[in-house]
Order: C-alpha cells, then structure tokens, then sequence
C-alpha cells in the first residue's frame, strides 16, 4: 500500500507540512472527542424527530405548480421544528439563500415606524442594505423601519448598559447575529445569546428576537430557538444542508412569527399553503439527517487550522484553545499575499474546480474586494470546505466547511504548503 505521506506528496504536500500537522493533531484527542459526543447528541435528536414525524418515500415525491398538499414538504417543516423545538418553521428551495431567509423573518415583523436593534453591533455585510445602513432600493429604511446599535464592548461582551438605554417604545425586534461573520470578534455561545434575549424582553417582554444562526446550527447540543429566540434562521448551503441541499433557507420559531415570514415569502392569504418542492426533499431530508456529523467534521478542521497558523504567529479568531460555538475560523494573515496564497490551498484541494486560481474581486452586497477558494459540489456552498474574506485590514481569511474531516485537513495543509511556496512562512 501507498504510504499517505507518499501520496499526499505526489498531491504536493511536502514532508514538512504533513510533519507539522501531524504533531499539532496529536494534541487535538480530547476536543475532537468532545465534538464527536455533541454530534451524536444531534444525531439522535435529528433521528428522533425523523421517527416521530414517520418520513417516508412519500416525502421524497416531487411536486410542481402551487404545491398545495405537499406532504413532504409540509413533513419537513415539521421535523425542523421539532429539531429547534419550536411552534413551526419554514423550510423551503423558495428561500434562495441565508440573506434571503433574513430579510424575509426581517421585513415580515417589522412595519413602519418600528425600529430594529442590533445589540452586537454591525451585522453581516449583506444584511447591511437590507437594513439600509447601506443605502440600498427597497431596504427596511425605505418602507420606514428604523434601526439601531450598541456595539460590543472592547472585550467582545454585550454592553447591557447601553442595551438598556437603547431600547425604546419604537424597539420591535432586536436581532442577535450568533457567528462573527466577516468581523473578529467571538462568536457567541448559545448560553451566552440566552442572557442576552432574557435581558432584553425583562425590559420589554413583547420584543421579537431573532438570531442569525449562519454556520452556527449543530455545533453545540442546544439551539438559539431552545434559549428564547423568537424566530432562528439560517441558510441550507450551510450547516442544516449538509452539503446535499443544493439550494434553500429555513426560519424555525413561534407560529406567529413563522406565519408572517410565509406570507412576506409567497404572498398574504397564501403563506405555507403554496410552493412546489421541485424533488428536492431527498437532498432536503438526507442533507439535515447528516448535518450533525457533517458539522462535526467542518468544526474539526477549524480546530486544526488554529492549531497550526497559531504557532506561526498569526492571530486566529478563536484562537487555539478556546471553545467554539461556529465553524468559522478566521486566520489574520496580515496581508493580500497571504490572503491569495491560502485560498489558492484550499482551491488546491478541492475535489471539484481544484485547477482553478482564486483572485481577489468585486462582489454584490459586499463593498471591500473579496477574495473566495471553493471547490464544491453545491455553488457558493460554504459548508463545502471554503475560505473567503474582504481584502482590507487585518486581512483574516475566514475559512470554513469540509464535508468530511479529512479533507478539511488536507486543505489546510495545502494552505499552509501554500503559505511556505510563497516565502510567507517558514516552518
Ligand atoms: C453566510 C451568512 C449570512 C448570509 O448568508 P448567504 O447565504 O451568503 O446569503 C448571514 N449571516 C451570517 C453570519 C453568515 O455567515
């Protein structure tokens, strides 16, 4: 048999990465061990609520036109509520992508002259314009929607201070984003958003909250929705998909919440009554069904890559040791150079597109150049091993995904084998 050094050479990892990786490894058996006792945890409540709702072939059975009685669609609605414990959810290839399912759970909720709070400072660049703090057509500032933030304190904590002055007679909804996006600071942990939604409806208990759960789903035993979240949303090209999903969003929360999203998304009167499943359910079922273990492996590789860039002196948010509450590692690699030679690692060794260069570019919704490495099977999807970034200071690469653990790893390696061709680092 090949030796797996050997062939990962002839794939163009030198014997000095693999060495190095594979010493960080070695230290990585207690929290890899960890991530495998939560995964089995969502395994089980994924299997459970799979069991209760009795899906079958009949839920894989494509529909087109209006979708009325679409069972299998319907069934899957309920399986995602039973998962995140909530009243109902939305779960639909209608929602194009995690912005989408946003704006949708956003501009449902809100009417004008409410105002919308951010009490963790700026959200995700592309929810920017749909608030209109970027000006943008049709944004929640257009049709009358005010918004307002309190920023983080220095330390990444919540400034309940300022959240107390904040909220006001005006303040409908406030929305939590759970993963950092493309900011370092510290994602925050389920508990962690529990304190801060009961802080926030002690002082006004009809406040709508909605947490952003983007790359967050899986990764811990409990979910936003079980700490009083009104309405959690997120992106199926992400986390829940698990890689199958080839499209689609999902807002798990109250029946009245959910109810509204569904008539902002079709159409008032109509609601979850319409929308063909296009045979999409079997990648819809099977995806959520291995999401728990495929979060696991992705969550495995951001470990990794914090592990390795640490030691080099590169600023990782989280850093090596600390608990993880995303898959998202962002690495600061200090400069344009950097960011280029580690996305060309993980074009490198992709499965799909591995020929490709990445090179930084403009993007819609973004307003920095962006840089993306992405070899996947499913466009754009970034629970498929990817790593992206804005090209502006600190220049940190947000790296992501990996169906499966080892390819996780083998793009990290190759982003570091990268790193060193490029005279970068020296190891
Ligand atoms: C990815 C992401 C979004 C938006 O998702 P898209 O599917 O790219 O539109 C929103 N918020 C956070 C935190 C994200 O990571």
């Amino acid at each position: 048999m090949e030796e797996l050094l050997e062939l990962y050479q002839t794939m163009g990892i030198s014997p000095a990465v693999y060495a190095y990786g594979e010493k960080a490894i070695s230290k990585l058996k207690d929290r890899f061990d960890a991530i495998d006792k939560i995964a089995e945890h969502n395994q089980a409540k994924v299997l459970r609520a799979m069991q209760k709702n009795k899906v079958s072939a009949a839920c894989f059975v494509g529909t087109t036109g209006y979708g009325y009685d679409d069972f299998g669609r319907d069934n899957l609605e309920r399986v995602y509520a039973d998962v995140f414990h909530t009243e109902a959810a939305l779960v639909r290839p209608q929602i194009t992508c995690g912005t989408h399912a946003l704006t949708i759970a956003l501009s449902a909720n809100l009417l004008p002259g409410d105002e919308l709070l951010s009490p963790v400072g700026l959200p995700y660049d592309t929810l920017q314009e749909v608030i209109g703090i970027r000006p943008s057509p049709c944004s929640l500032a257009e049709y009358g929607v005010t918004y307002n933030q309190v920023d983080l304190l220095p330390e990444g904590t919540f400034d309940y201070e300022g959240i107390r002055k904040a909220i006001n007679p005006k303040t409908k909804m406030v929305t939590i984003q759970r993963s950092k996006g493309y900011a370092t600071r510290p994602t925050f942990s389920v508990t962690q958003i529990g304190e801060l939604i009961a802080f926030c409806k002690n002082i006004k208990p009809d406040l709508i909250v909605m947490v952003d759960n983007c790359y967050g789903e899986f990764v811990e035993a409990i979910e936003p929705s079980d700490v009083g979240a009104d309405m959690t949303v997120g992106s199926l090209i992400k986390n829940p998909g698990g890689g199958l999903a080839p499209i689609g969003g999902y807002i798990a929360g109250t029946k009245a919440c959910v109810d509204r999203c569904a008539y902002r998304l079709s159409a008032p009167g109509l609601g979850q009554e319409v929308g063909a499943n296009l045979g999409l359910m079997t990648s819809l079922y099977q995806g959520f069904f291995l999401a728990p273990t495929v979060t696991a492996g992705a969550e495995k590789g951001a470990i990794f890559a914090a592990n390795l860039y640490e030691p080099l002196g590169f600023r990782c948010v989280p850093n090596a040791t600390e608990s993880r509450h995303d898959i998202i590692q962002a690495v600061e690699l200090g400069s344009e150079e950097g960011m280029i030679a580690f996305c060309k690692g993980i074009q490198a060794a992709a499965p799909v597109d591995s020929f490709a260069t990445p090179w930084p570019s403009d993007m819609p919704g973004y307003k920095d150049r962006v840089i993306m490495a992405a070899g996947a099977f499913v466009q754009g999807s970034s629970i498929e091993l990817s790593a992206d970034g804005p090209i502006r200071p600190p220049y940190a690469v947000y790296f992501q995904g990996g169906l499966t653990w080892y390819h996780a790893k083998l793009g990290i390696l190759m982003s570091l084998q990268k790193m060193m061709d490029a005279g970068l680092i020296t190891l």
